[in-house]
């Protein structure tokens, strides 16, 4: 089913649309001048009864929101039907000044597998509608389920023409794997700009925010479909590790900043209460379950790995190796999620089993005279975190194991084995990684090399832009590799460069 993309981007003024009042307004109703959805609506975390309904009042949204220092009241309606005749639960609930006035609610009482729509008031402002859909219920196998993943929209690098082609098809679920928003400008041909510096504090997080989430392609991406969403660095600082940053050196100021990034980072999108920041920690790692087709790991790896490996606190590039990456220590994910994750691998029932996290998790090696270089950003930083990731996947059998990733600006197609150096070593899960909604990528020689060195990798293109669909039936999975024309044209055309399946039972990628 495909919803004309303009129904959801008509805010309006009109006071008393809907037919009965909802909930009771607390104090005077706000006369609001000019509208306060600017930054739309959304929804996510679909569960089978439930799903966060989120938006947030910002009249000016570029400054600092321009709402009152109080709470305000908004109603919210969930209905069965788009022109809400059916209406199954309604309620009021406070914007706080202490989160935005961003609201964050969980509608429940939902039935399994089945489209919903949603709307907010607040004072004489009505929002503009968002279709969700709830997960199916345990148990059940639809003949069919269907994502997208993106991740890396840099604002000033292109148009989120993708965001646009990802709202206008017809899908369960849109999952963001991370850099949502860039804290920092950079690359060639900017197509628009970010106009102030790298946010710190709170306010300029909320700005960067508000900037992204004005644009209409992203907004219509958020009201077709219901989102989960991780971060990577960006939402908070180019390559950072834990608490440290090579462009903030001081720990604790870099806590605090990243205390301010998690706050706007939740205000923004349409996460669950236990993803609520304390400070400057948050839960984002979470699994999901759709019905007997898939169950979805969503990981963090930026808030609790170790330091960079190999570079000392400078930025972490691709260097020479040096015995600290092989340190069994190292951690990627943190102990208690790592211990986390292998429970949810155990007790995954699910036909397909999705690890969903920021970067590419196959080895990339860049060979040099008498020696390897890897990116220490990356999984190739923690080699024995990911080893240990993928004794959990070979330990437990999951059914259909499947890695999705961002990050790197490419598309690219993986085996993912413990020991990526023996050539029989089984391979135990499939990786497909994502390109950019925008962001730049790398050249086609520094692809070319890659391809070359590492025979895990069975497809790597990092000339476009775009996302990745994945369809899933019964017998496969079949991924497609969704790519614009051109990211610096507004309206660009997107088509399918590549396809892949991987058939049930069958680990690895193959060509469509
Ligand atoms: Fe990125
Ligand atoms: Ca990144």
């Amino acid at each position: 089913m495909k919803l004309p993309r303009r129904r959801f981007l008509a805010g309006s003024l009109a006071a008393g649309v809907i037919a009965s009042p909802v909930g009771i307004v607390r104090g005077q109703p706000l006369a609001f001048a000019s509208d306060p959805f600017t930054l739309g609506i959304a929804s996510g975390s679909p569960r089978e009864d439930s799903v966060v309904l989120w938006t947030r009042l910002a009249p000016q949204p570029l400054e600092g929101g321009g709402m009152p220092d109080s709470p305000v009241a908004v109603d919210w309606q969930i209905a069965e039907d788009e022109k809400f005749a059916r209406v199954v639960a309604q309620s009021t609930v406070q914007a706080m000044p202490a989160e935005g006035h961003a609201v964050h609610v969980e509608a429940k009482g939902l039935r399994p597998g089945r489209h919903y729509w949603y709307r907010f008031r607040a004072g004489n402002a009505l929002s503009p509608i968002g279709r969700t859909r709830t997960a199916p219920a345990a148990g059940s196998t639809p003949a069919q389920f269907r994502f997208a993943f993106a991740s890396c929209a840099q604002y000033e690098q292109g148009h989120f023409a993708a965001y646009r082609d990802i709202a206008n098809r017809d899908l369960d679920l849109v999952m963001h794997l991370g850099d949502y928003i860039y804290e920092k400008s950079w690359g060639s041909k900017l197509v628009r700009q970010h106009a102030v510096g790298i946010p710190t504090a709170l306010s300029e997080f909320r700005d960067r925010y508000a900037l992204y989430k004005l644009d209409p392609d992203l907004q219509a991406a958020h009201a077709a479909f219901p989102w989960l969403a991780i971060w990577d660095d960006h939402e908070v600082a180019d390559d950072y590790a834990n608490d440290r940053s090579y462009t903030t050196r001081d720990p604790a100021q870099f806590m605090k900043m990243r205390a301010a990034a998690y706050q706007a980072y939740y205000e923004h999108l349409p996460l669950p209460a236990s993803a609520r920041p304390r400070g400057p920690f948050a839960t984002i790692y979470e699994r999901y379950r759709f019905g007997d087709v898939l169950d979805v790991m969503l990981l963090d790896d930026r808030q609790y790995r170790s330091p960079p490996a190999c570079v000392g606190g400078a930025r972490p590039g691709t260097v020479a190796d040096c015995p600290e990456r092989t340190l069994e220590a190292r951690t990627m994910l943190g102990s208690q999620q790592e211990q986390w994750l292998d429970r949810q691998i155990a007790g995954a029932k699910a036909h397909w089993t999705i690890v969903a996290q920021q970067t590419l998790m196959a080895e990339l090696d860049r060979p040099n005279e008498g020696g390897h270089r890897f990116w220490m950003d990356g999984w190739d930083g923690y080699p024995n975190a990911r080893r240990r990731l993928l004794d959990s996947i070979a330990t437990h059998k999951p059914r259909n194991p499947v890695v999705i990733g961002g990050d790197r600006h490419a598309f690219f197609v993986a085996d993912l084995k413990r020991d990526f150096a023996k050539a029989n070593e089984p391979v135990l899960a499939s990786e497909f990684v994502g390109t950019s909604i925008t962001s730049q990528g790398p050249s086609a020689a520094s692809m070319q090399q890659a391809l070359k060195a590492n025979p895990q990798l069975k497809y790597g293109r990092g000339d476009k832009r775009g996302y990745a669909t994945v369809e899933f039936t019964a017998s496969r999975c079949t991924v497609g590799f969704e790519a614009l024309d051109d990211e610096k044209q507004k309206d660009s055309a997107v088509r399918r460069l590549a396809t892949f399946v991987v058939e049930d039972g069958v680990t690895g990628a193959k060509p469509a």
